[in-house]
């Protein structure tokens, strides 16, 4: 008798999406992955935002995590298109007076643009743990309750991760520019800088920029997630586009279902279907901030005071720890920053497959409050042109995005929140959602569960090896 096989529905196409789905195909399940735009994505999609041409990411840019998930860097991604740049320095923090901290894969580099007092402190926070960076992502990365490999690196990692942001700079730090630049990572975190746990992501952000740089695929993010779907089709997979699934019962009849949703989006698609203890679980999720984002199509590049920034990707605006971190408390306490802390990518100084001739492609985002309607893009531009005098006159267009535009572009953006629910110290240790829901066959697996935001996809791979083990699936 011939055993039919195996069928699996995925709702949403962004890297955990995908994942999840490239992990069910391979178990040998028949996998349909629904996408409610008509391109997929989510995080990942790159569009013409301003003029045609010209290749905007619209979300994130730096895909280090790919190169270093334990289930990503596995793909044969690059035969699917993928390939990748690293400028020169992951992340330059210019400063007032002209220069910048910078941090590069040369540890003697980056410490050069501290203050000397802070050197031999700074490349002793960096140094070994950059030199185990795969390792520790495997740890991170890895299912709780599987034995920690490199109990002892975890553990270094640890203390100074769930440690807040301010107060490891403050405590390791005597100079305001090391301070600053950890004060930038901190920022990735979306929490305040105050808080315990802040520096948990910008900590393995570091890292891994000393390690491997911090690369993004040419020509768009949208090559990450072109790249997967290249992959998963030749697995058998099939994506269907312009399809929102409002609720569970639209799909036909599968053996497992994926979510790439957050909790909010989860509670509408199985109303009526989900025990009351469970919903309230759900409605006690908490969202984190939002962002508000700009993206410039500029006639040159960004007249940096400090030439460092040009070798840099990846920017920090917001001067020195102090300013940074009011800035972030503001958001914080539902205020705009008058100085927000904006965090910028310039991809086309290191990649001309994104614009033509002189012109680049720029974005810039700030932290606001979730939900917020207040237009930071002049307060944004005023911090650019503060540390690049002349940067607004090269501004020949410009796209703005407000949190209803972000939530817009991808529902997973709950009141702008990119991060898939708010961020805090508790959350690192004891997530309050996980793959497995009380509908047997339907699991999430967007960056709402763990082990965190960021385009890696171990949220994906994880819930998949989860409903694969609950359901006895075995490869066929
Ligand atoms: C401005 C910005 C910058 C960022 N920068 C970075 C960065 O540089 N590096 C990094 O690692 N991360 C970055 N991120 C975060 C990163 O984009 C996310 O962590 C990641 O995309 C989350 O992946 P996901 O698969 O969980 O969900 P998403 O990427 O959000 O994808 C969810 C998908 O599900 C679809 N969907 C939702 N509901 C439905 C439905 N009902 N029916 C059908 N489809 C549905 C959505 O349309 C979307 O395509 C950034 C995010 C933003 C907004």
């Amino acid at each position: 008798m011939t055993r039919h096989k195996r069928m699996a529905a995925v709702i949403g196409s962004g890297p955990n999406g995908l994942a999840a789905a490239i992990a069910l195909a391979q178990a040998g399940l028949e996998v349909t992955v629904y996408e409610k735009h008509d391109v997929i994505g989510g995080g990942c999609r790159s569009l013409e935002l301003i003029q045609k041409g010209y290749i905007h990411d619209v979300c994130s840019t730096v895909h280090l995590q790919v190169k270093l998930s334990p289930f990503f860097r596995k793909l044969p991604l690059e035969e699917f298109g993928l390939r990748w740049v690293t400028p020169p320095l992951a992340l330059a923090n210019p400063f007032d007076d002209g220069t910048a901290a910078v941090v590069s894969q040369s540890m003697a580099d980056t410490v050069a643009t501290l203050d000397s007092v802070d050197e031999k402190a700074y490349a002793r926070l960096m140094s070994r743990p950059a030199s185990q960076s795969q390792e520790l992502m495997d740890e991170i990365m890895r299912f709780p309750g599987i034995p920690l490999r490199h109990p002892f690196l975890m553990m270094n990692f640890g203390r100074r991760a769930l440690t807040s942001t301010t107060e490891l700079a403050r405590s390791l730090f005597e100079g305001k520019r090391a301070r600053a630049l950890i004060a930038g990572m901190g920022a990735h975190s979306g929490m305040e800088l105050e808080q315990r746990g802040s520096f948990a992501s910008g900590f393995l952000m570091g890292i891994t920029a000393h390690s491997n740089g911090w690369p993004f695929p040419e020509g768009g993010s949208q090559r990450t997630v072109d790249a997967l779907a290249g992959f998963l089709t030749k697995l058998g997979g099939k994506i269907v586009t312009g399809c929102e699934v409002k609720s569970l019962e639209q799909l036909p009849p599968y053996d497992v279902v994926l979510l790439d949703v957050t909790p909010r989006q989860f509670l509408k698609m199985a109303e009526g279907r989900l025990p009351s203890s469970y919903i309230g679980k759900l409605e006690r999720y908490r969202y984190g901030c939002g962002a508000f984002k700009c993206d410039w199509l500029l006639d040159g590049p960004i007249p940096w005071k400090a030439s460092e920034c040009c070798k840099a990707n990846t920017v920090h605006i917001g001067g020195y720890l102090e300013e940074m971190a009011a800035a972030e408390s503001e958001v914080n306490q539902q205020k705009h920053p008058e100085k927000p802390l904006v965090i910028l990518t310039q991809p086309s100084l290191f990649d001309r497959s994104r614009a033509k001739g002189d012109a680049h492609v720029v974005y810039g985002y700030c932290h606001v409050p979730n939900g917020s309607t207040f237009d930071m893009a002049e307060r944004i531009e005023a911090q650019i042109e503060r540390f690049a005098p002349g940067f607004r006159d090269r501004i020949i267009g410009r796209h703005t995005m407000s949190t209803a535009d972000l939530e817009r572009h991808n529902p997973n953006c709950v009141g702008g929140d990119f991060l898939g629910g708010a961020q805090s110290l508790r959350k690192l240790i004891l997530p309050p959602v996980s793959y497995e829901t009380p509908i047997g066959n339907a699991f999430l697996c967007s960056s709402s569960t763990p082990p965190s935001p960021g385009v890696h996809g171990m949220c994906g791979f994880r819930a998949a090896q989860t409903a694969i083990r609950k359901l006895g699936i075995s490869s066929q």
